[in-house]
């Protein structure tokens, strides 16, 4: 791979690095988050659903990132900005009633880095108020908590954006190096392949967000077929459905074959 080629495949890397703020109450700290962004490399904003658009006061506050600014894109649900994304990881100031995979900053930015080679990746951020809801929080595969004070964890929205920013930034850097060593002693030339946790090019791709979606929707609808969960109260069941699949993180190949599966329970509940 020529330099030239070599850089541009770099860039696409972190193009494929989306941040996603959840129903941002001021605006300037959506300023401060793009500045944070494009300090780190990072260019891909979705605003899902913001109480206050971007004005004047957030542009200043954006200083030399008001190009990210103005090419964020404005969705009204999170399952919107992430739906064509193969790995979405949730950040949260403090532990939640359901226990979540968590990841430390460090993985964070390593796995988003490996999984950005293959797909886009999101790192999802909550309201200034209340972060992220419980139904918000179970549609990432992991969250990730800064370690802070824990007598005073929260962070400012656009703070909390560039700490984990910093820290794709780190891997992206690191990925780099391992690409030139690699170049140097003629072990390989694909971007990424030797960072933390990337799959083998012989692995199955994970599924992206829409197709996890579907997978639940007709899990949800088989099992009601079988009457394990009545029509009323499907609730607490798919959260733990959604835990345990989450977990396992099944590929597409596996997904496929899950949804054969729930296509043959429909078959004999309707039989019977
Ligand atoms: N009062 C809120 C905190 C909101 S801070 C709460 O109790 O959840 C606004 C957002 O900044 C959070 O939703 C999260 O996205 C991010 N943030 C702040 N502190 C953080 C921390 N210590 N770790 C990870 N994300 C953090």
């Amino acid at each position: 791979m020529s330099d030239l080629e070599n850089n541009k495949a770099m860039n696409s890397l972190l193009d494929n690095v989306r941040i996603v703020l959840v129903n941002t109450s001021d605006c300037r700290n959506i300023g401060s988050a793009a500045r944070a962004m494009k300090t780190m490399g990072l260019s891909q904003l979705i605003l899902v659903d913001p109480i206050e658009m971007p004005n004047g006061q957030a542009q200043a506050l954006a200083a030399g990132a008001t190009d990210v600014l103005a090419n964020a894109s404005v969705v009204s649900t999170l399952s919107e900005a992430i739906e064509d994304c193969g790995l979405v990881i949730g950040t949260s100031a403090r532990s939640r009633t359901l226990p979540w995979p968590m990841l430390e900053p460090r993985g964070c930015g390593e796995k988003m880095v490996a999984e950005a080679t293959q797909y886009p990746v999101a790192l999802v951020f909550g309201r200034e108020s209340s972060g992220l809801t419980n139904d918000e929080l179970q549609l990432c595969h992991f969250h990730v908590q800064i370690p802070a004070n824990p007598d005073y964890s929260s962070l400012n929205l656009a703070m909390a954006v560039q700490t984990l920013s910093y820290e794709v930034r780190t891997s992206y850097l690191l990925s780099i190096d391992e690409t030139e060593q690699e170049r140097s002693t003629g072990n390989g030339n694909y971007i990424g392949k030797k960072t933390v946790n990337a799959k083998s090019d012989d692995d199955e791709l994970y599924p992206v967000t829409e197709e996890t979606e579907r997978f639940y929707q007709h899990f949800e609808k088989a099992l009601m077929s079988t009457g394990f969960i009545g029509d009323k109260h499907p609730g607490l069941v798919m959260t733990k459905l959604r835990r345990l699949f989450n977990r396992a993180r099944p590929d597409v190949k596996e997904i496929k074959m899950m949804r054969g599966i729930l296509a043959s329970i429909e078959r004999a509940a309707t039989k019977n």
